[in-house]
């Protein structure tokens, strides 16, 4: 039997992509804002509904030359269940990150306790709309503009979603995305930054040229983030099917749901109202408790039959050795409950339902 990982890339026909990069050996333009950099950037827009958009050569680059380009200084609340880049690109920029915790049951921060965490050093939020579980924007939206204190979504796991009708891009000042293999959808690598303000656009146009504004002048002290064209292509190739292969993650998603959603212990995503997902992850929480097994149990079992699920997230990043426990100071008991206990579990758009079954009955066999 094949081994099954946590996802697999998506990619276009080999022929669907050689047609798109055939133009490239015409041009011998490799990157630096090409041509089908800016085919790519127009077509995300439409299909992210949004106004404003500027791709970058991934997702976390996103997250922290967005911070850069606001220009800000001091402590912003965020997350510690996410991926390392969030928390990374915060400290990165030498601003201190102040962790709120999340709530237990969707997983984002939890809005009711931001608020609290506020004070005249805070300088922006930074929520996760982590497995594609959108974060209390309205709410969010509120306490930023009573503090006027800046919003940067992380929306990596968010791509194509919509809350309200509303392209989930358009919320707060920004937000970052990325189309790294792993990710719903895919420029190999890549990513981009939707925002309400053409100045964010502005500065990052410079920020990933090395902060170059013009022939003779470099305006801020910038880096190297463009996408180059072979990325863009393949962008441009698998945003044809990101539609189908988001309804086949819909069809896998609640084949899992049927299976699991009566199983004594096994906490699953709640679903939301009003939003439009995009399926991305299929997490488990395993109340070691009700199920009699813990989540490392379910892992090896799955192991023995060559499934592999993997602990997004665990641990916190507060908790990451990196940091030196100069951020630990922080009261995220549900983040942590949840960290200790979460198992994600296999989805791409060819997953099997036959594997999807087995993979169920795998766990449901680990129950005491
Ligand atoms: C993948 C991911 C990122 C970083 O994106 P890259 O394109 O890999 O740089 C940031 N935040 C979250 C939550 C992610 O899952």
């Amino acid at each position: 039997m094949d081994k099954i990982f946590v996802t697999k890339s998506s990619l276009p026909s080999m022929d669907e992509y050689i047609e798109e990069i055939k133009s490239i050996w015409d041009t011998c333009w490799l990157t630096n804002m090409g041509e089908k950099h800016n085919s790519f950037q127009e077509k995300l827009k439409e299909y992210l509904s949004v106004d404003n958009i500027e791709l970058l050569v991934n997702g976390h680059m996103a997250i922290e030359l967005t911070l850069q380009s606001m220009k800000l200084s001091g402590e912003v609340i965020t997350t510690p269940f996410t991926f390392a880049s969030t928390t990374h690109a915060i400290v990165r920029n030498g601003l201190k990150p102040v962790f709120c915790d999340i709530d237990k049951d969707y997983f984002t921060i939890d809005a009711d306790k931001i608020e609290e965490l506020i004070n005249e050093n805070t300088c922006a939020i930074v929520p996760v709309h982590v497995y594609g579980t959108i974060c209390d924007v309205d709410k969010i939206d509120k306490i930023a503009k009573k503090y006027n204190i800046k919003v940067i979504y992380d929306a990596a796991h968010a791509f194509g979603e919509e809350y309200n009708g509303i392209g989930i891009g358009n919320y707060g000042d920004a937000s970052c995305f990325s189309f790294h293999a792993t990710k719903v959808f895919n420029s190999i690598e890549g990513g981009a930054v939707t925002f309400d303000n053409k100045e964010i656009g502005n500065a990052l146009y410079g920020l990933k040229n090395f902060g170059i504004q013009g022939p003779e002048e470099v305006s801020a002290v910038g880096a190297n983030a463009k996408l180059n064209e072979f990325c863009a292509a393949m962008g441009l190739c698998n945003l044809k099917h990101v539609e189908e292969n988001i309804k086949s993650r819909k069809t896998i998603y609640n084949r899992y749901m049927s299976n699991l959603s009566n199983l004594n212990g096994i906490i699953l995503k709640k679903d939301q109202v009003g939003v439009k997902s995009n399926y991305s992850y299929f997490p488990i929480v395993v109340d070691e408790n009700l199920f009699g097994a813990t989540r490392e149990i379910i892992m090896s079992a799955l192991e023995k039959e060559k499934v592999f699920a993997r602990k997004y997230f665990y641990p916190l990043t507060c908790d990451f050795s990196a940091y030196n426990g100069r951020f630990s100071e922080c009261d995220v008991s549900n983040a942590r409950w949840v960290s200790n206990r979460v198992l994600t579990l296999p989805l791409f758009p060819d997953l099997d339902l036959a594997d999807v079954d087995r993979i169920c009955e795998i766990i449901k066999k680990c129950k005491n």
